[in-house]
Formats: structure tokens, C-alpha cells, sequence
């Protein structure tokens, strides 16, 4: 006989932890799929989050999901470090597959998070790792004393710029228009350090390497005259937003045009009984840790009263 769960999370960021921690103390014992390589979801590869409530001095990003994790398995919440590779969520008995296992329940939450978006530039793909990366928190230890670019305006972007900062010589950030989308904090902040310098209303071309297959310098073409240029770097950080993480459920669940899965606003009820969506796989607007951990709570409490109305 198959055993028949609750509810099974997929997604370890603060939207699926919290939805974990609610549906735990619920005492419905949610199976969390967290993730082989990426528990904990983006706020892993981040260092000070100052602008989640609760914690005045800032809390580093890894301790946070730590602490949330913890609190999850307190209450009894189950946690796995595997993929969903296969939903099945159509029918009163949702399947989740992963590479060892499959899981049965009779609601899913859906926390499955963005991933970083790409320019599109086949030197993305070639020097990945061996110059070019999305994750400053990750790699920038690697780029000592080194010239380095970010590319973005938002805060992701200042975010990286400025950590990097404490290991570069000079941080240019590229951006596409004349004016950061970034909060004013952040911006007013990395425009007044010394080692970071601004390409305003310019675009990476291309990444050009060594022969021995590392970055060496960036095409930049200046977005309102089209004068082109090179910009010499150790090392480009790529901070241009984030995707959301849903091509395991295109094809069986309503998604809206920028692939973000459509949920009844204001519940997290998807066009499929049963299924709940929460956090940045349904938020283009706000995509906070904040929010996130908020509709992680609706998606709890929906999947509480789906379950008990069945
Ligand atoms: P974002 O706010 O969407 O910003 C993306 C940036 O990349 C924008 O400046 C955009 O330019 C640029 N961009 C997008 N596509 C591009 C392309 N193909 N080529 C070149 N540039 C491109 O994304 P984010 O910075 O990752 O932030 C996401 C959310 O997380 C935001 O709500 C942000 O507030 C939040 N966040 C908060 C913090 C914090 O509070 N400390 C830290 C990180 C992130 P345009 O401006 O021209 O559109």
C-alpha cells in the first residue's frame, strides 16, 4: 500500500520553510523537498539580509534559512535533500518524483523559486566558472586584487558590486540605462564608494577570453550612440533578475506569460485542486524574503483548509 501524505513542499527558501513551519505545527508532518544542490533557496548565496523583520542588526542569508529550517524540523516537518524531477499533480493523490523515490499526497505546495536569468552571450556558457558568475557571495574570493564588472541596476546588482568591492581593485557595474533600479539605500551606497565605477546606458556584447580559457575583457557597446569599446576584467558578475523555476510543471498547471504561476490571488490556489504556489515562482512584483515567507504562510493555511474540507 502506498503511503499517502498530507502535504509535500517543493522548495526550501523562506516560502517553503515557512509554509513547512505552519503546516508542521499543524501537526500534518510535511514532507519538504529541499533541494539536492540548492537548500535553502537563493538567500544561500547571499550575505547580510538587513530587511527581514526581527532581526536589527541583519542576519547573514545562510543563518537565516538555518534558522527556519530548524524551526520546521521542530515541529516535525520532514526534510529531504533531493530534486523533484516529476509532478503528477492532477487527481486527489498528487505524485512527486525524485531520483530515488516517489512521493504521494493529497496537496502540494509549489516553493519553487527562481533561478538567475542569463544574457544570452555564448561566453556565458564557455567561461562560466572561469570568470563569469552569478554569485559574488560564492566566487568573489576567487577575484583578489583583480578588476572586476557587474551587470545589472537593481539591487542584486549593487548587492554583488559592492561586496566585491572588498576584493577588487575596481568594480565597473554596467547597466543598460542612466539610473539604478536598485532601492535608494543601496544605490546612494555603491555610488559613493571609491572602487566602484558606473557604464551607464551600456551593454555587454561579448565576453572575451585567454587562450587559456579565461576572461580577460568585455565588448561594451554604448546603448544611445552604439560606440563600442573594451572594458578589461578578471572577472563579470551577472545580476539582470531572475527567471522563475517552473518548467517541472509547464504543461499541466496555468502559468502567465513571464512563466510565473497563476495563483487566485489573494490565496495561493492554483488552477488545480489541491496545488498551492508560493513565493518568486508566482511574485514578479515584490520578491522579497519577506513576502516570500508571507505567501508561504497563505500557501500553509490554504492547504490546511483544502485538506480539511476533503
Ligand atoms: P531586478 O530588480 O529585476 O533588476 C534587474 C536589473 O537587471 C535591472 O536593472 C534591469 O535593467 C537589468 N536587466 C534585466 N535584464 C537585462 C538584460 N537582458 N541585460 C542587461 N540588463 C538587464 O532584479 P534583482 O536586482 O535581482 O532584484 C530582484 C528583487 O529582489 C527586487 O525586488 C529587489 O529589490 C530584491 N532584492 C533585494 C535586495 C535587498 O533588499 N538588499 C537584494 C537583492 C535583491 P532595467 O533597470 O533597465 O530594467
Amino acid at each position: 500500500m502506498i503511503d499517502i501524505r498530507d502535504v509535500i513542499i517543493v522548495g526550501s527558501g523562506p516560502a517553503g520553510y515557512t509554509a513547512a513551519v505552519y503546516n508542521a505545527r499543524a501537526g500534518l508532518k510535511p514532507l519538504v523537498l529541499a533541494g539536492a544542490l540548492d537548500a535553502g533557496g537563493a538567500l544561500m548565496t547571499t550575505t547580510e539580509v538587513e530587511n527581514f523583520p526581527g532581526f536589527p542588526e541583519g542576519i547573514l542569508g545562510p543563518d537565516l534559512m538555518e534558522n527556519m529550517r530548524e524551526q520546521a524540523e521542530r515541529f516535525g516537518a520532514e526534510i529531504v535533500y533531493e530534486d523533484a524531477i516529476e509532478l503528477k499533480l492532477e487527481g486527489d493523490v498528487k505524485e512527486v518524483r525524485t531520483e530515488s523515490e516517489t512521493y504521494y499526497a493529497k496537496a502540494v505546495i509549489l516553493a519553487l523559486g527562481s533561478a538567475y536569468r542569463k544574457i544570452g552571450l555564448e561566453g556565458e556558457s564557455i567561461y562560466s566558472g572561469k570568470g563569469v558568475s552569478w554569485c559574488a557571495t560564492c566566487d568573489g574570493f576567487f577575484f583578489k586584487n583583480q578588476e572586476l564588472a557587474v551587470v545589472g541596476g537593481g539591487d542584486s546588482a549593487v548587492t554583488e558590486a559592492l561586496f566585491l568591492t572588498k576584493f577588487a581593485t575596481k568594480v565597473t557595474v554596467i547597466h543598460r540605462r542612466d539610473e539604478l533600479r536598485a532601492s535608494k539605500v543601496m544605490a546612494d551606497r555603491l555610488l559613493a564608494n571609491e572602487k566602484v565605477e558606473m557604464a551607464w546606458n551600456s551593454a555587454v556584447t561579448k565576453i572575451n577570453g585567454t587562450p587559456d580559457g579565461r576572461v580577460e575583457s568585455l565588448t561594451l557597446v554604448d546603448t544611445q550612440t552604439g560606440e563600442q569599446r573594451d572594458l578589461p576584467v578578471g572577472g563579470v558578475f551577472i545580476a539582470i533578475g531572475h527567471d522563475p523555476r517552473t518548467a517541472i510543471v509547464e504543461g499541466q498547471i496555468d502559468l502567465d506569460e513571464n512563466g510565473y504561476i497563476k495563483v487566485a490571488s489573494p490565496t495561493t490556489a492554483t488552477n488545480i485542486p489541491g496545488v498551492f504556489a508560493c513565493g518568486d515562482v508566482v511574485d514578479h512584483n515584490y520578491r522579497q524574503a519577506i513576502t516570500a515567507a508571507g505567501t508561504g504562510c497563505s500557501a500553509a493555511l490554504d492547504a490546511e483548509r483544502y485538506l480539511s474540507d476533503l
